[in-house]
C-alpha cells in the first residue's frame, strides 16, 4: 500500500510510527529540513484537562503503546488577573520540551523508528492524492481544509513565544488573564529547569502590529525583569473541520482542527488523531467516526472560549475568587468522576442565551 504523510510533526509522525509497526512503510514530505520546531519551547498537559483525566505517558502507553518522558512533572498551577490570584497544588501534569533537542517530543517519536522523511520539500496535497492509495494530510495548519471546502472557522490567535532567563520554580504554571495587555487570550510562564523558562502571550482577533503593543503593555505590568532571550511570532487559525477525511485523504492533528481553542491545547489530539489515521488505514476502519470524541471535544472546549471572549477584568477576578474557594477546588481538582466537559455544556446554554440577548439590542 502507498501511503504519503505530509508534515513531520507529532501528529505525522504517530501516524508514520503506527503504520511502521503494522508493516507499512509510508513516506513522509517535511518541508523544514529538520524534525521539530527551529525554536525551543516548553509545552503542558494538565491532567484535569484531558477527557481520561490522568497521566498523559500512562494512556499513550497503554492505549497506543507510545512512550513519551516529560522533563519535569506539573504540582502547582498559579493563576493571576487583574486584583486576584489562585493556586492549585497536587498532581496537575507535566511538561514537554518542542523543538529540535533531543529530548522534545518530536525527536522522542522519532527516534522509535526510521522514518522515510524527505525534508526541505513543500507539497500541495492535491497534487499529489492521486499518486498514493491513501494520503495524511498533518501540516499543522487548516488550508488544505479550506481548499476542500471542509472548514468552518472559529478564531484566528497570534502568539508570541519567547524563552527568558530568570529564577524559576520547575513544577509551576504561572498563566495570566487580563483584559488590559492580554486581549481575549492568556499569558503563560512554563519553565524547562530553576534558570530558563517559556514566556508566551496568546490573543485572539488581533492584527500583527497590534501584538508589539499587547506585549510592551503585558511587561511593563507584571514588571518582569527576564533576559529575554529569543522571539517568534506565530499565527493560526482554528476552526472545525468536517469531515475530517475525504476521499483518499485524511486529516489529523491541528490540520483537522484538533487544537482546543480555550486553551491552545493540541499535544494529546495530534498524537491520538495520527495514530487512529493509521489504524484506520490498516483494519479500513471509518476514520470520521473514530475521530467523533475528538470533535466534540474540541467543540465543548470552544464554548469556554466564547464565553472568556465575552469576560472583562471583573470578570476575571470573580472567576479567580470562585475557583479559589475550598468547595471548588475540591470539586473541580480532587474529584475523579469531573470532567471540563461537563462544565462546557452548561457554559453553551449560557453561550446561546448571551447571543440570543446580543442580537436583540437595537443599535
Ligand atoms: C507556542 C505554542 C505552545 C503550545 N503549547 C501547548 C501546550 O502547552 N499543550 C498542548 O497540548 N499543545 C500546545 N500547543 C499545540 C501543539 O503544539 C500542537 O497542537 C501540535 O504540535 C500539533 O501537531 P501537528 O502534528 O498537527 O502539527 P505540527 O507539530 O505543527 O507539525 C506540522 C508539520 O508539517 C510541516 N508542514 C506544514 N505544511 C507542509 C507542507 N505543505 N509540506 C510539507 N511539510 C509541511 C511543518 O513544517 C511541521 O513540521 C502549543 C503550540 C504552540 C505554537
Amino acid at each position: 500500500m502507498k501511503v504519503a504523510i505530509v508534515g513531520a510533526g507529532l501528529s505525522g509522525l504517530c501516524c508514520a510510527y503506527e503504520l511502521e509497526k503494522n508493516g507499512i512503510k509510508p513516506v513522509i514530505f517535511e518541508k523544514k529540513y529538520a524534525i521539530g520546531d527551529v525554536l525551543e519551547y516548553t509545552i503542558c498537559t494538565l491532567n484535569n484537562f484531558n477527557e481520561f483525566r490522568g497521566s498523559v505517558m500512562r494512556y499513550f502507553k497503554k492505549n497506543y503503546d507510545i512512550k513519551i518522558t516529560p522533563i519535569n512533572p506539573l504540582n502547582k498551577v498559579v493563576m493571576k488577573s487583574n486584583n486576584k490570584k489562585t493556586v492549585i497544588k497536587g498532581n496537575m501534569g507535566h511538561v514537554f520540551i518542542r523543538g529540535t533537542d533531543k529530548e522534545s517530543l518530536d525527536k522522542q517519536i522519532a527516534g522509535y523508528f526510521k522514518p522515510n522523511i524527505i525534508f526541505d520539500t513543500y507539497v500541495n496535497i492535491l497534487d499529489i492524492k492521486d499518486d498514493f492509495d491513501y494520503v495524511v494530510c498533518a501540516s499543522g495548519e487548516l488550508s488544505t481544509a479550506k481548499k476542500l471546502s471542509i472548514c468552518k472557522p472559529t478564531l484566528n490567535t497570534y502568539t508570541r513565544i519567547s524563552n527568558v532567563l530568570g529564577d524559576f520554580d520547575p513544577n509551576t504554571l504561572i498563566m495570566w488573564f487580563d483584559n488590559e495587555c492580554i486581549k481575549n487570550g492568556y499569558g503563560y510562564l512554563l519553565p524547562y529547569n530553576r534558570k530558563r523558562a517559556s514566556l508566551v502571550l496568546a490573543l485572539n482577533e488581533i492584527t500583527h502590529e497590534e501584538i508589539e503593543y499587547y506585549w510592551d503593555i503585558f511587561q511593563q505590568k507584571q514588571n518582569f525583569k527576564y533576559n529575554i532571550t529569543i522571539n517568534k511570532d506565530v499565527e493560526h487559525d482554528m476552526g472545525f473541520i468536517d469531515p475530517v477525511k475525504i476521499d483518499n485523504i485524511l486529516l489529523v492533528g491541528n490540520a483537522a482542527g484538533f487544537i482546543d481553542s480555550f486553551m491552545g491545547f493540541g499535544t494529546i489530539s495530534a498524537i491520538e488523531s495520527g495514530v487512529l489515521a493509521a489504524r484506520s488505514i490498516i483494519y479500513n476502519l471509518d476514520y470520521n467516526e473514530l475521530m467523533k470524541p475528538i470533535k466534540e471535544y474540541i467543540k465543548l472546549k470552544h464554548e469556554y472560549r466564547i464565553m472568556v471572549n465575552r469576560m472583562d477584568n471583573k470578570d476575571f477576578d470573580r472567576i479567580l475568587t470562585f475557583l479559589n474557594m475550598p468547595f471548588i477546588k475540591q470539586m473541580l481538582y480532587k474529584n475523579p468522576f469531573y470532567r471540563a466537559s461537563y462544565g462546557a455544556y452548561i457554559i453553551k446554554v449560557f453561550n446561546k442565551i448571551m447571543e440570543d440577548k446580543d442580537k436583540n439590542i437595537v443599535p
